[in-house]
């Protein structure tokens, strides 16, 4: 039986998965390097199955009562006079809901509960596969033994660097590089999205209805730049080099408070594609397994069902094999049509001034005629219902 089960990273995807095998009987032990939660990051959506996954974990109301209450966003000049608006509230068929990333952590954790291991501030260092289970050597020094592990450890995932190889097999640069960080509250208007463009480049604020702060989010176009992903100082660099000689709307204020924000957050846009989600006894989950990026509005809705997929089919199959198998099957169909970010980002951060008079003029469609097509690309490829795993709903 594959009881003990190790799962590196707590974040949405580590959660997630820990409550279910709890929920199934199984025994999660969570490691995250990072000394607590982190809590940082913009407003993500719970959506379609992933909102079905919440209602079975009994969250999905608290969920609804921290939703990020943004009605949409506004494009301005650099006068930050509004030229164009998408009102994003009339997008919703799957009761979907936008909410903080660390609210949605922090729920998270909590519905895990005590039942659930925790490490934090450690990660690992080595593991050793053989017949019966995994050896697991930790940063901090000890070493345990685990019937499986599971990374949920983001794109840059440590634990798929040891059981599949290194990065460059399956990082994919999407041409972009983006950051959030915290900024001022008074800046921006209330419960929306705005975004100022030049070619290649966008510099936006987010406020949402429910948090008395401000954030502040860039994206450039760029090809791979040479750096240390953890490099956090090398990071603000490059941001800073993106951003300096932009001093239309906002941007200086923007770019000011981001790279004095301890909560700085800077990566490239790559998406994960791998050829298989588990190598013998190690699984991925989450951005570790096949991250579509923030510009794919579906990061969370990915890692939710497919953490609750993964739970129950470890907690069904006959074997771990099987298990994996199964779970692969079900929620690759969902990856693949959220890979497709091609329109999210043009509409975002057009090329040059043509793609942005286009976009404004898209933006300025009737709405619910302009969305429609949005929403079409949004929704899942199969409408299949999601299996129960013979856990009763939370209450
Ligand atoms: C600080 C932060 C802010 C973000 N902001 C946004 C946002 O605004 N919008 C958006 O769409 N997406 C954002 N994301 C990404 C988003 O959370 C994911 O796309 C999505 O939810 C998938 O979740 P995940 O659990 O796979 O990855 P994540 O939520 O990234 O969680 C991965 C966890 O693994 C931990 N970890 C990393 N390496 C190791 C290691 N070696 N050992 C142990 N633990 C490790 C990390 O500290 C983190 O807690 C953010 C992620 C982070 C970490």
């Amino acid at each position: 039986m594959n009881e003990r089960i190790l799962i590196s990273g707590a974040g949405i995807a580590g959660q997630t998965l820990a409550y279910w095998l709890a929920r199934h009987g199984l025994r999660p032990t969570v490691v995250e390097r990072a000394p607590g939660l982190r809590t940082g990051g913009n407003g993500v959506d719970v959506r379609d199955h992933a909102t079905e996954v919440a209602e079975r974990m009994g969250i999905m109301a608290r969920i609804r009562a921290a939703a990020a209450d943004v009605g949409g966003i506004t494009f301005v000049d650099g006068a930050g006079k509004g030229v164009a608006r998408i009102d994003m509230g009339r997008l919703g068929s799957g009761g979907e809901v936008e909410i903080m990333r660390g609210d949605l952590v922090a729920l998270l954790h909590e519905a895990a509960g005590s039942g659930v291991e925790h490490v934090f501030g450690d990660s690992i260092r080595a593991l050793t596969q053989d017949a019966d289970g995994v050896s697991v050597s930790f940063e901090s020094g000890g070493t345990r033994r685990f019937d499986l592990v599971v990374a949920a450890d983001g794109p840059h995932s440590a634990v798929r660097r040891l059981a599949f190889g290194p990065p460059e097999r399956f990082v994919r640069h999407m041409g972009h590089y983006f950051a959030f960080a915290n900024a001022d509250s008074a800046l921006g208007q209330d419960r929306r999205v705005t975004m100022y463009n030049v070619p290649g480049k966008m510099a936006g604020l987010y406020r949402s209805g429910n948090h008395a702060q401000a954030k502040s989010y860039f994206i450039f176009r760029s090809g791979p730049l040479a750096y240390d992903h953890r490099d956090v100082e090398a990071q603000r660099l490059l941001l800073r080099a993106a951003f300096e000689r932009e001093t239309s709307w906002r941007v200086r204020e923007l770019l000011d408070g981001a790279l004095g924000d301890p909560d700085f957050y800077f990566d490239a846009l790559s998406q994960v594609r791998m050829p298989s989600w588990s190598s013998g006894r190690v699984a991925l989950v989450g951005d570790a397994a096949h991250c579509a990026t923030p510009a794919s509005g579906a990061g969370a809705e990915l890692s939710i069902v497919g953490a609750y997929r993964l739970a129950g089919e470890l907690a069904t199959a006959a074997d771990h094999l099987t298990a994996f198998r199964r779970y692969e099957e079900g929620h690759r169909a969902l990856v693949e049509r959220k890979q497709q970010i091609g329109p999210n980002v043009r509409l975002m951060v057009p090329k040059n001034r043509l793609g942005m008079w286009a976009r404004n003029a898209f933006a300025r469609l009737p709405v619910m005629g302009a969305m429609a097509s949005v929403e079409r690309l949004m929704r899942p490829a199969d409408a299949a219902p999601l299996p129960g795993y013979g856990a009763a709903v939370a209450t």
